[in-house]
């Protein structure tokens, strides 16, 4: 038996799996492309053979995957279920209020507790003094898992009883995020279609503000992720936006802004800077021009 199985091995889950082993837990990883196993073994961590004996090997049990439809898409096979009793499930991916929601029930049924949250931080900060992860669920479950739980950052933040909490909040800031980001592409655009240089754009900025660095990427002409700055992919932003339409939809409100930003992400992808940092948004404003 592990302290607790880390389900996905993406950036994210793997810096989550890290920071475990390191803190000195048991842990056991299950991800779909087995490679990435490899890495984390050679830390210490224990590799499932599937996701079912991942979930049994734990009684808290992380996943991180793209979407929450990838997730339950692992959890729902009739070789998982039966194990998911007695345990709790720890949700770190980026979901709407009614994933959550609707996690939160189907597990409750299959008799398994579940925390949702929602991570503030890129991949290289967890563990860190400053990394702010929101969780919120039972707070009894909470309490129980909050020492295996430390070790993931700095600032954790538990929002209460409501689980839809945490996906809220976390939407929320990925849409100032996002406003933000697309708003300085279209700067930097503007600054190149003028003549201006875009390291004097970057220079208005302080020194750690996302905004200078996208500017300073854009300047050097590297897209190349972490060539200069950690950061989440085109192609994860992407994802998110899709989220924020998802949210809209279900709550009845208007998704013009997702659906606008849904437009010019999938634009990006198409051109192949998916797996690229968030300020390569401007190779699809500068393929925009004249359109
Ligand atoms: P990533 O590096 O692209 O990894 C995606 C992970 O999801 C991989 O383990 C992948 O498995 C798995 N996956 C995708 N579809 C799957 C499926 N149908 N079945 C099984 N596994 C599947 O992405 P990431 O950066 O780790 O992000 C993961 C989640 O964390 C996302 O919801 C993202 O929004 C959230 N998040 C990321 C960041 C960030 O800075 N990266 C920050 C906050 C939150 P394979 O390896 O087999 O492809």
């Amino acid at each position: 038996m592990s302290d607790i199985s880390m389900i996905g091995l993406g950036a994210m889950g793997s810096a989550l799996a890290r920071a475990q082993v390191v803190a000195g837990h048991s842990v056991t990883v299950w991800n779909r492309t087995a490679e990435k196993m490899e890495p984390l073994a050679e830390l210490g961590a224990e590799p499932a053979d599937s996701v079912a004996q991942a979930v049994e090997a734990s009684p808290a049990i992380m996943v991180c995957v793209d979407t929450y439809a990838a997730a339950n898409g692992l959890l729902w096979g009739d070789d998982v279920m039966p194990h998911l009793a007695g345990r709790t499930v720890i949700q770190f991916g980026t979901g709407t209020p009614k994933e959550a929601r609707d996690s939160e029930a189907w597990l409750k049924e299959c008799g398994a507790a579940y925390l949702d949250a929602a991570i503030h931080a890129y991949p290289d900060s967890i563990g860190a003094a400053d990394c702010r992860i929101l969780f919120c669920g039972s707070r009894a479950v909470f309490e129980r898992l909050e020492v295996l739980l430390t070790c993931l950052g700095g600032d954790l933040r538990y929002l209460g009883e409501n689980v839809g909490t945490a996906a809220a909040l976390d939407l929320a800031v990925l849409s100032h995020s996002l406003g933000k980001y697309t708003g300085l592409a279209h700067g930097a655009r503007l600054c190149e279609a003028e003549g201006v240089g875009v390291d004097h754009f970057a220079a208005l900025f302080v020194e750690g503000d996302r905004a200078r660095e996208l500017a300073e990427i854009v300047h050097a002409g590297d897209f190349t992720l972490g060539a200069f700055y950690d950061g989440a992919p085109v192609r994860v932003w992407g994802k998110a936006v899709e989220r924020l339409q998802s949210q809209a939809r279900d709550a009845g409100m208007t998704s013009e802004l997702p659906d606008f930003l849904s437009r010019l992400f999938k634009r990006t992808v198409a051109a192949g800077h998916g797996e690229e940092d968030i300020a390569a948004l401007i190779k699809a404003l500068r393929d925009g021009d004249g359109a």
